[in-house]
């Protein structure tokens, strides 16, 4: 397909029959006369004097518990930068339908036209009382990260950026997993990152607390290797900063067991391939177009495990396989916040999934015949069913474990079996 028909498809998809991708559709019978004296005057009059007396009640009386707000100010899109609220619409309408189809959960986007940070944080704050969960999006760095620190300490609900987490949780797996195959320790790991924004700091932190050594990262931005003798960095790029004399990429790459790609595309040449250490682990995960192209660095090396941020290839880090599962996790134990003991236990879970057998279903859905646990399978593809029944409990045991869930969940058979409905 052209270029030119892709786009058009695409606008077609977006604008027939009805312009957007989401809508609000009644839970509640309303063909009566008596139905809408419930649902609305006098009736309504009800629950809402019960949630006055115990604020706790709107869970039991309204959508709250299953409503998340995907929240953006428009200045980081996918890869399209600033664009404005408006133009970042379709993408957390996008986000809206994900969560909806891999983990029923419901969602209103919602677009503030604001790039000052404590008017954002204000706003959320105070549209907070309406949902269950706040998911920030396509914020930009380094804003996102105050964003997110203030509102995860302020608000009693799960918040989280998927920007940050999402990716993070999703490559942790998927690294492990490379580790497993390539035989080697994440304590001794070299590990390269190309990229100091929301993504890869995110990504460097949680490696970080599954063992990674900051003595062993080198982190890259668009100026070269972050030395900690560099002037004027930010607190995020100093954390990472590197006691080692070097500049380039090139340096950084040589002996790395390690490439992980947060930044631009074509930044890594089959050369500097050629330097890393045995086994070497790429995950090119810039989008659309990855730091080394997939076919051109499998050509290179044929050691390589190489993972990239596209559908098109093996091993895609997609932060589907991750936000529905841990909102939903949450939300079911009515989880205060997001926290890193759920993080992890969504690496963990994410990670064993890809080690066990395939349903045939996946193999149908993918158009492959054995997927198996290996180098060109090392993270589970979003349309494994296994997902909405694995993920949400180990997140929802690692709330209720770390003293975050104010329901726990008693009966797990139940629980999952719900979660299959
Ligand atoms: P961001 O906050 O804008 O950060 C981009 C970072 O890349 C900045 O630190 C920038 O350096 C750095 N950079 C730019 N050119 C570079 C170069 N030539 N060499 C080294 N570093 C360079 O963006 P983000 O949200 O973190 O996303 C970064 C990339 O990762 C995007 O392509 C995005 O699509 C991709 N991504 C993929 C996934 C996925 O596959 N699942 C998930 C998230 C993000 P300065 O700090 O000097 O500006
Ligand atoms: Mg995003």
């Amino acid at each position: 397909m052209s270029k030119e028909s892709r786009r058009r498809e695409a606008l077609v998809y977006h604008a027939k029959p009805t312009p957007g991708k989401i809508k609000v559709v009644p839970t509640k019978k309303y063909a009566s006369q008596r139905d809408l004296s419930l649902a609305y005057s006098p009736g309504v009059a009800e629950p809402c004097l019960e949630i006055a007396k115990d604020v706790d009640n709107v869970y039991k009386y309204t959508a709250k518990g299953n409503l998340v707000a995907v929240i953006t100010n428009g200045t980081a899109v996918l890869g399209l930068g600033n664009i404005g609220p408006e133009a970042s619409k379709p993408v957390m309408e996008g986000k809206g339908l994900l969560f909806k189809i891999f983990a029923d959960i419901d969602v209103f986007d919602i677009e503030v036209d604001t790039e000052d940070v404590e008017v954002f944080i204000q706003t959320v704050k105070m549209i907070a009382p309406t949902f269950g969960g706040i998911n920030l999006e396509d914020i930009k760095a380094p804003e996102a990260f105050e964003i997110e620190r203030r509102l995860k300490a302020e608000l009693d609900i799960p918040v989280m950026h998927d920007d940050q987490h999402g990716t993070a949780i999703i490559s942790a797996a998927a690294l492990l997993n490379a580790l497993e195959l390539a035989g080697k320790n994440i304590e001794d790991a070299q590990i390269v990152i190309s990229g100091a924004g929301a993504a890869a700091i995110s990504c460097s932190r949680l490696y970080q607390a599954l063992g990674a050594t900051r003595k062993n990262m080198v982190m890259l931005d668009s100026k070269g290797v972050i030395r900690q003798d560099r002037d004027s960095l930010t607190p995020e790029k100093a954390e990472f900063a590197t006691h080692r004399k070097i500049d380039t990429i090139e340096e950084a790459m040589t002996n790395a067991d390690v490439f992980i790609g947060l930044s631009t595309s074509n930044i890594v040449s089959p050369g500097m391939l050629l330097t890393m250490a045995d086994n070497p682990i790429v995950f090119a995960m810039a989008n659309p177009d990855p730091e080394i192209e997939y076919d051109l660095a499998v050509a290179t090396r044929k050691d390589l495990i190489m993972a990239t941020g596209r559908s098109d290839h093996p091993n895609q880090v997609n932060n589907v396989l991750g936000f529905p599962f841990i909102f939903r996790g949450a939300l079911d134990v009515r989880a205060t916040k997001i926290n890193e003991e759920m993080k992890m236990a969504a690496v963990k879970a994410l990670a064993n999934l890809a080690k066990e057998p395939v349903p045939e279903q996946v193999n149908i859905a993918y158009g492959e015949t054995r997927l198996t646990f290996g180098r060109e399978y090392i993270i589970p593809k979003p349309f494994d069913p296994r997902l909405i029944s694995q993920i949400p409990p180990a997140v929802a045991k690692a709330a209720i474990e770390s003293g975050v869930a104010k329901h726990p969940i008693t009966d797990w058979v139940k629980y999952e079996n719900e979660l299959l409905e």
